[in-house]
């Protein structure tokens, strides 16, 4: 039985869950979840007993944390897909944003796994790099050189089965910090994708490193920068002003030549108080090794809380907001997807507890 989720009451038993609105551990009577939902979260001392026929975790001495979500992910682009899914599931990562692939390969993949035929993560997935030729979309991307190709091919995406839009606006991070002003992607192209992702109610992601081209894309109505962009002060205060989220990618960005402009922009988007959400660009990264950038979103200066909240509530309003996920996913309460990520030792201490998860549960299912 590889449903998708399980028919089978699965009670997560003892043990303490992290609270993550509220940024504490509380102690856990009983986790029941059923229909692939939590339906209720019993304290410890509960007269509650777990039917004859339920499955129980026994999860004394652990703690149990929502399934954790990545905003930035390419499960289809090189390797196998299917070990790569596998891997990032087992990673504790129980819901992705798959941000670019070819030929609609994350939504066949997201497809393949919400009916159950292979494991993996829950998948939000864009289509294509929509760019300008010669820019950095041009790798596998898609490369549009007018407004109308730029609808059309973004409509394209939308039809194929994509759940956002992807564009690329400025070079990489080295770039950016030489030439902030320079914009790849000209405003009218990207009113083209923007416009049709309106139209959709669809949100749009966008690739900009540079403080031009996101602020470019911020003012546009972007939803997400796709990695931490290089700004200063005035312009993260843009940002938050306009609430566009920052997907973090610091792990492979701060590898660069730019990092510590990358670093540096990191703390003034954060001290602006800009929406940060976790990503990680795997695919750069090896897949399944997704919880490094909390130890690098930490590295960073926020706290163990605040990365685990990136990795949790902040990229599930993201999702919300978008409309490209029903139903709550990032913390544990009645009626949130079952999805959980149980690891030994105190997350809120020391975050890489979650590079070695005791056990992962999506939907329901126990998965790794
Ligand atoms: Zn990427």
């Amino acid at each position: 039985h590889v449903g998708p989720s399980s028919d089978t009451t699965l009670v997560l038993s003892g043990g303490s869950y992290l609270d993550v609105r509220a940024g504490v551990l509380r102690p856990n009577g009983a986790i029941v979840v059923r229909g692939g939902r939590i339906v209720a979260v019993h304290a410890p001392g509960s007269t509650w007993q777990p039917a004859t026929d339920a499955r129980v975790l026994a999860l004394d001495g652990r703690t149990i944390l929502p399934g954790l979500i990545d905003a930035h992910v390419h499960l289809t682009l090189a390797g196998d897909p299917i070990a790569n899914a596998a891997a990032t599931l087992r990673a504790g990562f129980t819901t992705v944003v798959d941000l670019g692939s070819a030929a609609a390969g994350g939504a066949r993949l997201r497809e393949a796994i919400a009916r159950g035929q292979v494991p993996g993560p829950r998948i939000v997935a864009a289509g294509s790099w929509i760019g300008s030729k010669g820019g950095v979309c041009e790798f596998g991307g898609a490369t549009v050189a007018t407004a109308a190709a730029a609808r059309a091919r973004a409509q394209a995406d939308l039809g194929a089965g994509a759940d956002l839009l992807k564009v690329c606006v400025t070079g990489w991070a080295a770039d950016a910090a030489a030439f902030p002003d320079s914009v790849e992607l000209k405003p009218d192209l990207l009113n083209g994708v923007l416009e049709t992702g309106r139209a959709a109610g669809r949100p749009v992601f966008a690739h900009a490193i540079g403080q031009a081209g996101a602020l470019l894309a911020a003012d546009g109505g972007i939803r997400a920068l796709a990695h931490t962009p290089i700004v200063d002060s005035a312009g993260a205060h843009r940002l938050r002003a306009r609430r566009t989220y920052v997907i973090s990618t610091l792990v492979t960005l701060t590898a660069g030549p730019a990092g510590d402009r990358v670093r540096r922009s990191f703390r003034l988007l954060h001290e602006a108080g800009v929406p940060i959400v976790l990503g990680t660009d795997a695919g750069v990264l090896p897949h399944g090794r997704n919880a490094q950038e909390l130890v690098a979103l930490v590295e960073a200066g926020l706290s163990p809380l605040e990365a685990l909240r990136a990795a949790t509530l902040n990229a599930a309003r993201l999702l919300d907001e978008g409309g490209v996920v029903a139903g709550g996913v990032g913390e544990i309460v009645e009626g949130a997807a079952g999805d959980f990520v149980v690891v030994l030792g105190d997350p809120l201490r020391d975050v890489r507890v979650l590079e070695r998860p005791v056990l992962v549960v999506k939907a329901g299912r126990v998965v790794g």
